[in-house]
Formats: C-alpha cells, sequence, structure tokens
C-alpha cells in the first residue's frame, strides 16, 4: 500500500475526550473516528488490525471444530420472553418498530436465537455433539459507553454455542473452546490470563474469563502469585475460617455473666467505626452489620461481620435475581422502626434474613437494636437471629489467604476480553432444544457459550502494547508490519527508486508493506510510523545509501544498518521471530 492511496489521518494533539492511553492512540493513530459516544467506524488501518484478529479467532475456532454461522442482528422479542430473559435483559436492549408498530430486538447476544435454530435442526444424539460460532455486531444499551472501542454500544463479538449430549461432553466442549481462547490471545500478542468468573444472570454453572491485566480495566481479579489460584473478585473466595469470628472470646466478661442479648444506649452512633471507638470499644470483627435490600420488591435484611464489605454479584447468585436494589432510609425506617447506623436482625421475623458464612457460629456480638441510639451486645448469631440462608457474600480484598495455597492473594485490575461459560440445560429445556438420546428418551442438549470481544481485544492489545511514542504492534495483528520510509520521494531520485524495489520485493513475498511516499519532513513520517506502531521500519536515508546502506528498526529497539541488498532478508528474518 502506498501511503498517499490510503486514507491514515494521524493527530498531533490528544483528543480531550478520551481518557485512557489506548483510546486516545486510536484515535491518534488513525485508526478509528468516533460517530457519537459509543459508536466508532473503523478507519482503513484500524479495519486491517480488526480483519486479522478475526482471521485468528477464526482459524482457532475453526481448529477447534466450530462452524461458522451468522445469525440475524435484529430479534423478535417472542424468544426473549420463551427463554425467561426479556425482563431480565431488557436494560441492555436497543429496540426497533416495525411499520406496523411491532417491537424488535437488535442483538445483545444470541443464546435464543441459536437455540432456536438448534430446536428446529436437531433431534438426535447421532446428530450431536455440534459448536456454531458468528463474529457479529452486538448491540448494548450500556449504563455508561466509555473508553472507546472498550464499552461501545455496538460492538464486535465472536459467540460461539455449543450443544452436547452429556456432562461430560459438554465439558470436553468447554476445554476445546478454553484451549482455543488461549492460543486466540497469545496469536493476539496478548498476556490473557483466565480467572473463575461468577455466571451472574446468565443462570450458568461454570465459567471462566480472560482478563488482561491493566489498570484502566473494568473488573477486578484476585490471584495468588503462585499461580494457583485467579478469580473476579465478583467471585473469589479466600481461606479465612468461616467459623467463629477471631475475637469471638472478647466479650468473655459478659459472655459469662449473662447469655442474652444486653440493649446499651449508643447514642450518636451511626458507624461501625464509630463503635470501635471508646467508649464502647468494639472491634469490627465483633459487630454485624445489617444492610436493608429490596429484592423484587420485598425487603430483605443481610447480614456481613462489621469488617466485610457486600459482593452483590454473589448476592445475585444467592438470591436467583439481579432485580435488587439497597432500601431507601424511608422504607427502612417504615420497615423496621430505626434509621441505618441502629440496625439489627435479633428477633426479627416479619422479613427474610441472609447471613454471610463468616458469620456462622458468631457469639459475644454487637449489632442495631433496630431503635435509634442503641445497640444489642452479646448477640448469638445462631442463636438469637432466625436466618433463612447462609450463603457466601462477602468481597474478598487483598492479603487473605489464597484459597488453594494460603499466600496472601492479591488484588488487580484488568480488561475482560473473553467469557467461557457452562450453561446446563436453561435455554435448552426453555427453548425446547430437544434431542432422542440413544435409549430413546427425549433430553435436553447440554450447552456452552463463549464470547470474545473482538474490537475490545484490539484495543486491549493497544493497552498493553505501547509506549511514549505511540503503539507497538504486535506482527500478528499490525495493520501493516513493514513501512519504508525514504526521505526523498522525488520522481527518479535514487531513495525513492530503492524504496519503490524494496517494496515490489516485500509485496511479491507476502508481505503487509507500506511505502511512506508522503511528501513530509522525515520528522514527521518517523514520527506516525512509531505512533501508528508498525513493527518494522526499512529507514532509506541519503547518507546511509551513500555507504550502500539502509537503517533497519524495529519499533522500540535500536537502529540496524544493512546493506540495501540484504534489506530484504532480514526483514524476512525479523517478520518471523
Ligand atoms: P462486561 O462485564 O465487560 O460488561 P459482559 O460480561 O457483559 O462484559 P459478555 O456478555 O460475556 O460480556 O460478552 C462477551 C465479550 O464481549 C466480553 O468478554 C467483552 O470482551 C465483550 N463486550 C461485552 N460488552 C461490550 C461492550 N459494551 N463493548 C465492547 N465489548 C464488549
Ligand atoms: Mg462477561
Amino acid at each position: 500500500m502506498l501511503w498517499t492511496h490510503t486514507f491514515i489521518p494521524t493527530l498531533k494533539e490528544t483528543p480531550a475526550d478520551a481518557e485512557i492511553i489506548s483510546h486516545q492512540l486510536l484515535l491518534r493513530a488513525g485508526l478509528i473516528r468516533k460517530l457519537t459516544g459509543g459508536l466508532y467506524t473503523f478507519l482503513p488501518l484500524g479495519l486491517r488490525v480488526l480483519r486479522k484478529i478475526e482471521t485468528i479467532v477464526r482459524e482457532e475456532m475453526n481448529r477447534a471444530g466450530a462452524l461458522e454461522v451468522l445469525m440475524p442482528a435484529l430479534q423478535p422479542p417472542e424468544i426473549w420472553q420463551k427463554s425467561g430473559r426479556y425482563e431480565s435483559a431488557r436494560d441492555v436492549f436497543f429496540k426497533a418498530r416495525d411499520r406496523a408498530k411491532k417491537e424488535w430486538i437488535l442483538g445483545p447476544t444470541h443464546e435464543e436465537v441459536i437455540t432456536t435454530l438448534v430446536a428446529n435442526e436437531i433431534s438426535s444424539y447421532r446428530q450431536l455433539p455440534r459448536n456454531f460460532y458468528q463474529i457479529q455486531t452486538k448491540f448494548r444499551d450500556e449504563i455508561r459507553p466509555r473508553f472507546g472501542l472498550m464499552r461501545a454500544k455496538e460492538f464486535i463479538m465472536k459467540d460461539a454455542y455449543s450443544f452436547d449430549a452429556s456432562d461430560e461432553a459438554a465439558q470436553a466442549s468447554y476445554q476445546k473452546m478454553y484451549d482455543a481462547y488461549v492460543r486466540i490471545f497469545q496469536r493476539c500478542g496478548l498476556k490473557a490470563m483466565p480467572v473463575e468468573a461468577d455466571t451472574g444472570v446468565m443462570g450458568g454453572k461454570f465459567s471462566h474469563e480472560f482478563m488482561v491485566p491493566a489498570e484502566t480495566g473494568e473488573s477486578e481479579v484476585a490471584y495468588c502469585e503462585t499461580g494457583d489460584y485467579a478469580a473476579n473478585v465478583e467471585k473469589a473466595i479466600s481461606r479465612l475460617p468461616s467459623a467463629e469470628p477471631p475475637a469471638a472470646e472478647q466479650n468473655s466478661r459478659i459472655t459469662q455473666h449473662a447469655s442474652l442479648p444486653e440493649k446499651f444506649a449508643t447514642p450518636g452512633v451511626l458507624t461501625i467505626d464509630a463503635l470501635t471507638k471508646a467508649p464502647y470499644n468494639v472491634p469490627a470483627e465483633q459487630q454485624i452489620k445489617t444492610l436493608v435490600y429490596l429484592v423484587e420488591s420485598k425487603i430483605v435484611l443481610i447480614l456481613m461481620r462489621g469488617d466485610h464489605q457486600l459482593n452483590e454479584a454473589k448476592l445475585t447468585g444467592t438470591l436467583g435475581t439481579g432485580n435488587f436494589r439497597a432500601a431507601t432510609e424511608e422504607e427502612i425506617f417504615s420497615a423496621l422502626g430505626a434509621h441505618p447506623g441502629s440496625l439489627g436482625a435479633v428477633s426479627v421475623t416479619k422479613f427474610r434474613v441472609y447471613a454471610d458464612e463468616m458469620l456462622r457460629g458468631g457469639r459475644g456480638m454487637t449489632t442495631g437494636a433496630n431503635e435509634d441510639g442503641f445497640h444489642l451486645r452479646n448477640v448469638s448469631v445462631e442463636r438469637d437471629i432466625s436466618v433463612a440462608k447462609w450463603a457466601e457474600l462477602r468481597l474478598v480484598t487483598a492479603g487473605e489467604p489464597c484459597p488453594a495455597c494460603g499466600q496472601p492473594l492479591k488484588i488487580r485490575r484488568a480488561i475482560e476480553v473473553g467469557h467461557v461459560f457452562k450453561l446446563g440445560a436453561k435455554y435448552s429445556e426453555a427453548l425446547e432444544a430437544l434431542f432422542l438420546d440413544e435409549a430413546g428418551k427425549q433430553q435436553p442438549a447440554i450447552m456452552g457459550c463463549y464470547g470474545i470481544g473482538v474490537t475490545r481485544t484490539m484495543q486491549a492489545v493497544i493497552e498493553q502494547c505501547q509506549d511514549k511514542d505511540g503503539i507497538i504492534w504486535p506482527i500478528s495483528v499490525a495493520p501493516f508490519t513493514v513501512c519504508i520510509t525514504p526521505l526523498n520521494i522525488n520522481p527518479g531520485n535514487p531513495l525513492i527508486l530503492l524504496a519503490e524495489k524494496l517494496y515490489q520485493e516485500l509485496l511479491s513475498r507476502g508481505v503487509d508493506v507500506i511505502l511512506d511516499n508522503r511528501d513530509e519532513r522525515p520528522g514527521v513520517k518517523f514520527k506516525d510510523s512509531e505512533l501508528i506502531g508498525f513493527p518494522i521500519r526499512v529507514g532509506i536515508g541519503e547518507k546511509s545509501l551513500a555507504r550502500g546502506e539502509v537503517e533497519i528498526k524495529r519499533r522500540g529497539g535500536v537502529l540496524i544498518p544493512i546493506k540495501a541488498e540484504e534489506a530484504v532478508g532480514k526483514v524476512l528474518e525479523l517478520l518471523k521471530q
């Protein structure tokens, strides 16, 4: 490609509305342009990168035995009603209406469509296993579209769906996709780590996310440096003892005398922290935090140890619904007769109480008395509170022991680029994707679903591979792998003549090469090629050519002077590395 024949509008200034480096570089390097928030046009160079990532994804999906299809982006709401997700997913839908005012959904994902297809086409175990995938545009009405391609309203996803006749076979399909994902991200030059993930409202059973560590990531991962444990914090657990809070015996003086909860005045004390101070001196781990939520419009109490935080993703899993919110002060007062700061669950029978596992066995604890300005001490959780359900509800924090080996866990931010789920029979049952097994019995197919954010992956590569001068594309996904930069482009000049010769030779070897034939100063040319991040630059200047040499430079590396006639060989050698 000749530079002057393509369209590469690089920018010197950093666009004001791009907060993170990868978004800035996408714009500055002339890869994308914004139409409006969350909607982008891929310019020629950006599209080349996108197509290369898609090719890697496609090759690995095919290699894993998945079959490419292309489903409609426009979906009828009826299939979402049938699967039971019409209500729970409605917030993310972009909707359209036809001329008869009938509603349609711009697909945010395709479980319903593919399961409907399989329901119609597959009827026997002999037709299984099957795995169908597509690379297609998805639409999601995100609460906060931001960071360019990272969280867009419209983005490209590779989504795959496996159908198996048994649990073991489904596990094997899952493993194949997991392995393919490891290869895909490696081939894209990305360091992505698989972590255990929450299944949320997808209703799955088992899941991993592929995470690219980055400060700007919107996810958090808890991991152990030994490498034996990594999980999204939404899912992460630690090895803290679940029975008896460590300080359970601290109130022993009281425990010895009275065994029943005892009310005491705590005027003005509204926080866990305030109660840890004199004259009360109740350590946070000795307190019970009472949270009041409205779950599908019903009041529910959630109890955590005073020093622990509620993890709403785990709450979603425990409740089996994401339809909940924290109650307002008024709702709390009308339910419990007290304001936040004095709340508790002792003797509460009107409302369902969920307690975090870490409170199990807790004795000598302190909690609000449901009377403003009063608390209760000497509370034994299991004796004094009627807990409807014990559950793992706690957010793990850095430093807690790894569940596998006991080493302190670390927490870091990361970008989710891919997600694999074992779904079970939820969708196949609802949408009747049934088959006759060997014994002639009708069964629902066991499903898995697997997503890669193709456009997000493109930006994640930039987030991970850049320096102060610009992008450092891995060879596998670079828009062009080689940029030839002659410093004089006047027709007939030896510099441009050599440049054209090298260009033709590299083209004939199948190299993705661009020739910077712009009439620009050397500084501009070099800056642009660093900014865009072509992996290899072949510089042709007067001084070196006088010695019969050109200068080859790997992006981020040093200049290598080399005889002009050896240049093609050297470039080919570097491209192999
Ligand atoms: P997130 O937690 O980031 O919102 P998700 O869990 O909703 O993502 P999935 O439904 O698992 O996403 O979609 C599969 C992949 O699609 C994600 O791993 C991510 O790479 C990508 N993706 C999801 N939402 C967006 C978006 N709004 N913009 C760009 N890529 C996205
Ligand atoms: Mg996800």
